[in-house]
């Protein structure tokens, strides 16, 4: 083999060292979710092309240039995703979940895949949870989804290092006036605006809102706004939402700038953004998407969620140095154990230890070893303890137990009394 193998550029192993950090983060909100009754979904990675097509947006960066497509051996055009929502639609319509109003309550967590420019914080296979509720068309359930992720927030440490921006889009004809005031207004100033500016103000006009280059920034300035298009129904939507906020204490900052890179939002949109991370700042972004799931061939529903980027809330966390200790511990107790005999009265006692602590974690030496290089590993696992089996041991049918971590003298404990000493001194996640 002459050339290396490498991964995917932009796709990452995520090494032992780091996925304790992946799983604590992932079972934080998992257990959040579970708490405020969101059940899970799990959805394929793969689908068909025309999925993504039809509820993106032909005109958006995603489907333009950043999808994975290829052909499989049937000719047919699939895609792996580079979202959730348009998947979980599909699903939830195909089984009939939210037929005849049914409220769902759903979310999801895994890989998607978009052919960026990978840098820090953007990557081409990324990770993220993602949330999607059917069937309630309150401001109620909006504010509830950014309750829980202010919550989340708390949990994780990171509460101070986040912002939440708010925007309402208004009810697709509110936007639609809206688009058609902005098309006027851009137009007439056609020649400042930047190339990428006057491409999108053909195909997708609400996104000249969010670009980056200062001179279009400073035509915006004067600029229809959306709040003045707002339709009767949805501003009371959006102070709804507004009031919900304030009650439970949550800070936002208005962003009548914010308009999502997705074509199916519509009312409330969210995005909490954070200046911890440099260029790619936004951790967790969402809105409500009311008229998505007809324009994808069911009956008329409605649908708000977000996704979280969980690499970008990693960094986070190491950045923040929220690392919670228990998580740099992966062993508690690690049994040495010399000779033959040791060796196998040591597993039958590792087992009946394991019966009566189950969450007990125990780590017995593999490939026997001398005394002191089976001690290195006992203490290179981190284990707090190390249990011994020598011959001395052996012959009184006790095991030698050692503080690792400078608690105190070596005892021995009989092998009858064993769980109940560690279930004393070890305390069990
Ligand atoms: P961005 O403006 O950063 O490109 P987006 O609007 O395209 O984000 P969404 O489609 O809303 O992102 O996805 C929700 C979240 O998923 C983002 O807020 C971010 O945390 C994360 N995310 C999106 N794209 C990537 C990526 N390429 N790599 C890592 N995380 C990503
Ligand atoms: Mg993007």
């Amino acid at each position: 083999m002459s050339k290396s193998l490498q991964a995917i550029r932009g796709m990452n192993d995520i090494l032992p060292e780091q996925t304790p950090l992946w799983r604590y983060f992932e079972g934080t909100v998992a257990r959040l979710l579970d708490n405020y009754g969101y059940k899970q979904i799990r959805m394929p990675i793969v689908e068909f092309t025309e999925l993504f097509k039809r509820s993106i947006g032909e005109v958006t960066d995603i489907v333009e240039k950043e999808m994975y497509t290829f052909e499989d051996r049937n000719g047919d055009s699939l895609t792996l995703r580079p979202e959730g929502t348009a998947a979980c639609v599909r699903a939830v319509l195909e089984h009939g979940i939210t037929g005849g109003g049914q409220v769902q309550k759903l979310w999801y967590i895994g890989p998607m895949f978009r052919h960026e420019r990978p840098q820090k914080g953007r990557y081409r296979q990324f990770h993220q949870i993602g949330l999607e509720v059917f069937n309630l068309d309150g401001p109620d359930i909006d504010a509830e989804l950014i309750i829980m992720t202010w919550r989340l927030w708390g949990e994780l440490g990171i509460r101070d290092a986040v912002k939440l921006e708010l925007n309402s889009l208004g009810t697709s004809e509110a936007r639609g006036r809206y688009r058609e005031a902005l098309v006027e207004y851009l137009s007439a100033h056609h020649d400042k605006l930047d190339e990428d500016s006057q491409r999108r103000l053909k195909t997708n006009p609400l996104r000249v809102l969010d670009t980056k280059n200062a001179d279009t920034q400073a035509v915006l300035v004067d600029a229809p706004k959306m709040a003045d298009y707002l339709d009767d129904e949805s501003r009371a939507h959006f102070e709804g939402l507004k009031a919900r906020l304030d009650a439970v204490g949550i800070p936002y900052v208005l962003n009548p700038k914010l308009v999502r890179g997705l074509d199916y939002y519509s009312k409330t949109v969210f995005e909490w953004v954070t200046d911890k991370l440099g260029a790619q700042g936004t951790v967790c972004a969402g809105g409500r998407y009311d008229g998505l799931v007809e324009q994808m061939g069911g009956k008329p529903t409605p649908g708000v969620g977000f996704a979280m980027g969980i690499e970008r809330l990693v960094l986070m966390l190491e950045t923040l140095e929220q690392i919670p200790e228990e998580i740099s511990r992966q062993v508690d107790v690690y049994l040495c154990a010399f000779g033959e005999e040791a060796e196998l009265a040591g597993l039958a006692l590792a087992e009946r230890v394991r019966d009566q602590l189950p969450n007990l974690r125990l780590q017995v030496n593999a490939g026997a070893g001398s005394f002191k290089s089976q001690f290195k590993k006992a203490d290179k696992s981190g284990a707090l303890y190390a249990l011994i089996l020598g011959d001395d041991e052996m012959a009184q049918q006790v095991v030698g137990f050692k503080p690792l971590r400078g608690q105190g003298e070596q005892q021995s404990i009989a092998w009858d009394a064993l769980a109940a000493h560690l279930a004393t001194c070890v305390v069990q996640g």
